[in-house]
């Protein structure tokens, strides 16, 4: 595996069908699942990895945003990775920006009325990724559903050829979705985080008991989150998988999305839910068998 620090560098050394992963590093089995996903499916395997200041809100934990690039490194490299493209910041922003990709609508409910500006930062970083690395294919992962969401409509609407795949979540095996972010849990917050994951499981459960209101999946998502002292839910929505719109009932294919707060950490998990796919069931995403790299390294 190379690493390179140059846009023209990761271009020259990709040939064939060039799959990219964009991750802000501190890597866990999430990630690496993505990188799995361009492996079989691409010749030349790009994992990005930069944290990007664009997306970070001014309260937000930029500076603290947990950072291991020899760790990130070794995984990429064992996971079977061509290219690791880790850009400096001058290599990333050489000018100031003037230009900023912002993409409407999708981006106005749950993570985007809580973050202002965050998915303009997360447009205008990957919209830059895809115009410098000209990627035939990019891997996402569904945890980030209403990125996922925002991703796909700005390379729809700019033009890009590349194709956005999306990925299942990974969890721990105790059900808490894996994040870089669960590093700052400590071992009182990460029980109540779990409580995420059960109101996930439970909604996944009801829709496949027959339940289809959007206000009844969002109370047995919240439930559990809101019966567990030291955890405060942010919002439990059914989402449309094309617009990230509310959805008042299971008629097109959803995700049903949980944001909470435990201590200064937020975290998300959702279920994908398409009933129009024959011999569906909820994506609730995969389960680890071993405590992942996060938990071994707490
Ligand atoms: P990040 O480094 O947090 O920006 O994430 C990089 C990519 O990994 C994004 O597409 C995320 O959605 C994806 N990702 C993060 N956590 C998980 C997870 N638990 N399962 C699957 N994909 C994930």
């Amino acid at each position: 595996m190379e690493i390179v620090r140059t846009f023209a560098d990761a271009r020259a050394l990709g040939s064939g069908r060039v799959g990219l992963v964009p991750t802000m590093g501190y890597l866990h089995e999430g990630h690496i699942s993505l990188v799995d996903a361009a492996r079989r499916e691409c010749d030349t395997v790009t994992v990005s990895l930069f944290v990007n200041p664009l997306q970070f809100g001014p309260t937000e934990d930029l500076a603290s945003y947990p950072r291991d690039p020899d760790r990130d490194a070794e995984m990429v490299a064992a996971a079977g990775a061509d290219i690791l493209f880790a850009p400096p910041l001058a290599e990333m922003y050489p000018t100031e920006m003037l230009t900023a990709v912002s993409v409407a609508d999708v981006t106005e409910g749950m993570e985007g009325g809580l973050r202002p500006g965050h998915f303009d930062g997360v447009a205008t970083v990957v919209a830059k990724l895809f115009a410098g690395l000209v990627p035939d294919r990019a891997y996402f992962g569904r945890k980030d559903a209403q990125q996922l969401v925002t991703v796909r409509r700005m390379a729809t609407d700019l033009s890009f050829p590349t194709v956005i795949v999306g990925e299942p979540i990974v969890r721990e095996s105790d059900g808490l979705a894996l994040s870089s972010r669960n590093i700052y849990l400590d071992p009182a917050e990460r029980t109540a985080a779990r409580s995420i994951s059960r109101g996930i499981m439970a909604v996944a459960g009801a829709v496949l008991e027959g339940k289809r209101s959007g206000a009844e999946l969002e109370l047995i998502a919240a439930a559990p989150v809101n019966e567990e002292p030291g955890i405060d839910l942010d919002y439990a929505t059914l989402a449309s998988q094309d617009t990230s719109a509310s959805m008042a009932n299971l008629d097109r294919p959803a995700f049903l999305a949980v944001a909470a707060r435990v201590g200064r950490t937020r975290l998300l998990d959702n279920v994908h839910i398409d009933l129009t796919d024959t011999g569906w069931t909820p994506d609730v995403g995969v389960r680890l068998d071993e405590p992942s790299i996060l938990y071994r390294e707490a």
